[in-house]
């Protein structure tokens, strides 16, 4: 008889992920508003540094990153001995999981949270919780309501995606100072840089010894195809997770373009700002449509329809016009559609066609 091979259970729980839509191939002039990409791009120091990388092909990378460490820790104003750098802030999530979380342990998350920290509780073994929200924003008396002996992490982004709501500083002050001992507070920075002000956690992590941050070069850098992100953590945290990363998780290009792009506060600012403009313009123009929004702190808008029949037909009218957007039934809101906030071309083109789109739905 024939054994099969049998994934931990986890592992068949886990519904793999599915991205934002992209381009059909050879698909020609397609707006793509799906995966809260930087439509700039990555900073031309980010470029240049990419081609003149890969000299070394043959040789193993730095496992140390100090390099890129020492960029990071400069740019932001950390101890560069409490980072460690990944591929993407998605390995970072999943090994501070893997280091932390097992068998009988719980990971909470909260009702509309990013849809990867399921996939990484489970495949840790763990069992993944969900806390309610209040109106699309994270419920810190939720959270501290629902969290127990059992639980080892709790994961939230500030912003948060699909959402685009933030917390107060001194709301994640109260949740980490309310937590149970021995339980992680998870601070996923992905969008951090486009909330004016906020330092994505660092300080707090600073002064906690239960608080890490995870940052990205996917988002405001506009990496996301190099997959390079970090995070920030007490000295107990970065050393587990040095002991099960592996040595060489990050290319000496991958690191080499990374520091370029750090460095380049330029690029970062003239980013941020763009897409805070062109965020308020798309959010009152949708508004002004009939489609109300919360305020974002992110590179996106989460527009609410008044069904779910509705955002679909949106989805699909917009798509025909080769526009892609993301609808996020998947995160418990069916009436909503995600939209990045792109160039000023394609917000206006955005807009527009949606405008159309109110218009036929009237008729
Ligand atoms: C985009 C995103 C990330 C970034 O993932 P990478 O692995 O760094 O590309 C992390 N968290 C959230 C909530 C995101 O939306």
């Amino acid at each position: 008889m024939v054994q099969q091979v049998t994934p931990k259970p986890g592992v068949q729980r886990i519904a793999p992920y599915v991205g934002g839509a992209a381009p059909e191939k050879g698909q020609e002039g397609v707006v793509k508003l799906s995966s809260n990409e930087n439509p700039f791009g990555p900073s031309e120091a980010a470029k240049t540094a990419y081609r003149h990388a890969g000299r070394d092909l043959h040789r193993y990378p730095d496992t140390s990153h100090r390099a890129l460490r020492e960029a990071i820790a400069e740019v932001h104003g950390i101890d560069a001995g409490r980072i460690v750098c990944g591929a993407g802030s998605g390995e970072m999530l999943a090994l501070v999981c893997q280091a932390f979380a097992g068998q009988g342990d719980e990971v909470l998350l909260t009702e509309h949270g990013f849809a990867m920290y399921p996939i990484y509780a489970n495949a840790a073994g763990a069992k993944p919780i969900v806390v309610p929200e209040r109106e699309r924003t994270v419920d810190v008396d939720a959270i501290l309501a629902r969290a127990g002996k059992r639980t080892k992490l709790v994961f939230v982004a500030n912003p948060a995606n699909p959402t685009g709501t933030m917390i107060g500083g001194n709301e994640i002050g109260r949740l980490a100072a309310g937590l149970p001992k021995g339980c992680l507070l998870v601070l996923d920075g992905a969008y951090a840089e486009y909330a004016e002000g906020y330092d994505g956690g660092a300080a707090l992590v600073e002064r906690s010894e239960n608080v890490v941050m995870t940052r990205t070069f996917s988002k405001i850098h506009g990496l996301g195809g190099l997959r390079v992100g970090w995070m920030y953590g007490p000295a107990r945290v970065v050393d587990a997770v040095n002991r099960i990363r592996g040595p060489f998780n990050l290319s000496d290009v991958q690191q080499a373009v990374a520091e370029a792009a750090i460095r380049d506060a330029a690029h970062a600012v003239r980013s941020r700002e763009e897409n805070a403009r062109l965020r308020a313009w798309m959010a009152e123009a949708l508004a002004e449509l009939g489609l109300p929004s919360d305020t974002s702190t992110a590179n996106f808008v989460l527009v609410r329809f008044p069904s779910e029949g509705a955002a679909r037909a949106c989805l699909a009218f917009l798509k025909e016009e080769g526009i892609l957007v993301r609808h996020v039934a998947n995160y418990g809101l069916p009436h909503a559609l995600r939209i990045t906030v792109g160039d000023e071309a394609s917000c206006r083109r955005v807009v527009h066609e949606i405008g159309r789109f109110q218009e036929a739905q009237a008729a």
